[in-house]
């Protein structure tokens, strides 16, 4: 297995979580962007969001949810940010799907 995410998710790469429970890994972006930056990963080897099969909704949107409960955690009560950079032209680097949170600053819009 050489997918980055799957070896910090089973643990043979440190990282620093944040949140996890069955269906996703949360931890602290490596190289954070803004004062909160945390990495929202499904333990399941998905490529990108281009990837995402009819049978993956439900993880979609608890990798949603999950980005809310740590945003909340966090009190990011006066907003944050939620991204998906999905393909090459979307500034994925990573080949395992991973939804960004961002937060604790304001974020400017759009992006580049
Ligand atoms: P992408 O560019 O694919 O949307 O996001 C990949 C993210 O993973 C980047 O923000 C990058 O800083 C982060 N990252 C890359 N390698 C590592 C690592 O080894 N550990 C952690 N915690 N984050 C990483
Ligand atoms: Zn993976």
């Amino acid at each position: 297995m050489s997918c980055l995410f799957c070896k910090i998710i089973d643990g043979s790469i440190p990282s620093t979580a944040v949140y996890q429970d069955d269906q996703c890994y949360a931890f602290a972006d490596i190289n954070p962007k803004a004062p909160v930056h945390v990495l929202i990963a499904p333990r399941e080897h998905i490529v990108s969001l281009a990837e995402a099969g009819a049978h993956h909704p439900a993880l979609l949107g608890h990798l949603l949810w999950a980005a809310a409960r740590i945003a909340r955690d966090k009190s990011l009560d006066k907003g944050y940010r939620v991204v998906i950079n999905t393909g090459d032209h979307g500034g994925q680097t990573v080949d395992h799907l991973h939804v960004h949170l961002l937060g604790g600053r304001a974020l400017t819009w759009p992006p580049g």
